[in-house]
């Protein structure tokens, strides 16, 4: 697993930095955003350190199918209101122009009643 020492998401896999966890196993991490936009707004990442969307590749492609494939139970579990009515938003930030931040892939998962504070 590739880790980095000023990432602050490499922290949260490790420990160092607390976080609300949504769910976990080997390769995921799922935890609540520490500044929500909508009522449920939680991160899913990849537990080794991958800089962006734009660093994944045909290496990765189970990884993130796994990701995508977990966020709609994981939405539900988390409240977001089940499809039509309901339903989530799953955004990735990635590079400057991209709007990202924090330079480790994350799948933004954000749901639950409107209206939210951004999004
Ligand atoms: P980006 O702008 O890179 O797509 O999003 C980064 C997200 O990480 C932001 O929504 C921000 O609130 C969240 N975030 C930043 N630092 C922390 C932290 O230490 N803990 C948690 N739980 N979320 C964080
Ligand atoms: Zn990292």
């Amino acid at each position: 697993m590739n880790t980095s020492s000023d990432c602050i998401f490499c922290k949260i896999v490790s420990g160092q930095i607390p976080s609300r966890k949504v769910f976990e196993d080997d390769e995921i991490l799922a935890f609540h955003d520490i500044n929500p936009w909508a009522p449920v707004h939680f991160l899913m990442i990849p537990k080794t350190h991958i800089v962006s969307m734009a660093h994944v590749g045909p290496a990765h492609q189970a990884l993130i199918g796994r990701m995508l494939g977990l966020a709609p139970r994981l939405a539900l579990e988390a409240g977001a209101g089940p499809y039509p009515e309901g339903g989530f938003r799953i955004v990735t930030n990635t590079g400057k122009e991209g709007g990202q931040e924090v330079h480790h892939l994350h799948f933004h998962v954000m749901g639950g009643p409107r209206p939210w504070l951004r999004g």
